[in-house]
């Protein structure tokens, strides 16, 4: 049996990098899999309070992210959307595999490194640890199917090493405790679609980022159809018009990522898109870009704002959504208890 798991931070500027890189795989995933899309929180005060924006701000953009999870698509009748500090076992589990996860596994890990900046002597301990939480998150529910944009690639590889050598140093207890000879799945990232890695709009080489100061690097799906049309008219290019095969988008990369974006909102593949209007300027592709980003996402950006009109309504939501995991993730610390050997009530 299957079961999927994913998150997404409520850090505000949810984006068409999120969108199209992780949501759009949420919904389709959705038809024949139990799913749990989280809004984790515990991961968005990672950074300086500063930026995560403080309390009000993290309630807001908590709801935000739940409506545009409901508001692409996902029923939150059939599957759990929830917020993950309403369920004491990710950081709970969490704790065990920073006892499993290895210094040396976590340093290596790229994210911090670009988040942390120069001043990493000022990181905080949260966001060193942020892939362990990831891992807990994920395992927590024992999930078998994890989609993510490729910039988590990395991160479920880590996921991976701990869930094994979880099985490792306690197989014998594992086994002990009826559980056979493995006791975690090892998760395997979703990463597809056509759209894995969105870039920024003003610089094609960065990944389009809830955290770029820039508000014309990226696309957010409460933008209003004047502002999609700006940031797009804005959005870097090269001079040359578009190329006719997908060849001749080789180092190019804003080219690239606007005929992806393209590709990905409109279904068709980028190679058919450049039949269509290779040899035009971009002047041109942009116009159509506009109108058909405006199309996809402004029935989104209703819906979302309709949502979160009455946050009453989205605290209930997540409030079920919460018991319902819960009610998998105790299963799963009672399972973990009794083979690390921690005493409890039975
Ligand atoms: P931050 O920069 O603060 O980490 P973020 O934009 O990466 O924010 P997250 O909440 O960390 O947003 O990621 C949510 C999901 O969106 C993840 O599955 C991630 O891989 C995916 N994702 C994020 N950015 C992109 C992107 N530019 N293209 C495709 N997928 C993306
Ligand atoms: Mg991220």
């Amino acid at each position: 049996t299957t079961r999927v798991f994913s998150g997404v931070q409520p850090t505000g500027n949810l984006h068409l990098g999120n969108y199209l890189g992780a949501i759009v795989n949420f919904v389709k995933l959705q038809a024949d899999h139990e799913c749990l899309y989280c809004v984790v929180d515990l991961h968005a005060i990672t950074v300086p309070v500063a930026v995560w924006g403080g309390p009000d701000e993290l309630r807001r953009a908590t709801r935000e992210v739940t409506a545009a999870f409901i508001a692409s698509g996902i029923d939150p009748r059939q599957h759990i959307i929830f917020n993950q500090s309403q369920v004491a076992g990710h950081a709970e589990l969490a704790w065990v595999l920073n006892c499993v996860a290895r210094l040396g596994w976590l340093n290596r890990m790229t994210q911090f490194k670009e988040k942390a900046g120069k001043d990493r002597e000022n990181a905080s301990v949260g966001l060193y640890d942020y892939p362990v939480l990831m891992a807990s998150d994920i395992l927590v529910y024992r999930a078998t199917h994890v989609p993510v944009g490729e910039d988590q690639k990395q991160h479920l590889e880590l996921s991976r090493d701990i869930a094994q050598k979880f099985n490792n140093d306690f197989s014998e207890s594992i086994a002990a405790n009826g559980h056979g000879d493995m006791f975690f799945p090892l998760p395997e990232p979703v990463i597809t679609g056509p759209a894995t890695r969105v870039m920024s709009l003003r610089d094609g080489t960065k990944k389009m980022s809830k955290s770029d100061p820039s508000d014309y690097s990226r696309i957010n799906l409460t933008d209003n159809a004047d502002t999609i049309a700006q940031k797009i008219r804005k959005a870097k290019t090269d001079p040359e018009p578009l190329p006719s095969e997908e060849k001749g988008l080789e180092n190019r990369p804003e080219a690239d990522n606007l005929v992806g974006i393209y590709a990905a909102l409109s279904g068709k593949p980028k190679s058919a898109l450049l039949a269509e209007f290779g040899g035009a300027q971009f002047s041109s592709f942009k116009s159509s870009l506009v109108d058909l980003a405006v199309a996809k996402l402004s029935p989104i950006a209703h819906e979302m704002k309709r949502l979160t009109d009455d946050p009453a309504h989205v605290d209930r939501i997540l409030i079920e959504g919460a018991e319902r995991a819960s009610a998998i993730a105790s299963q799963t610390m009672d399972a973990v208890k009794d083979i690390v050997g921690f005493i409890r009530k039975r």
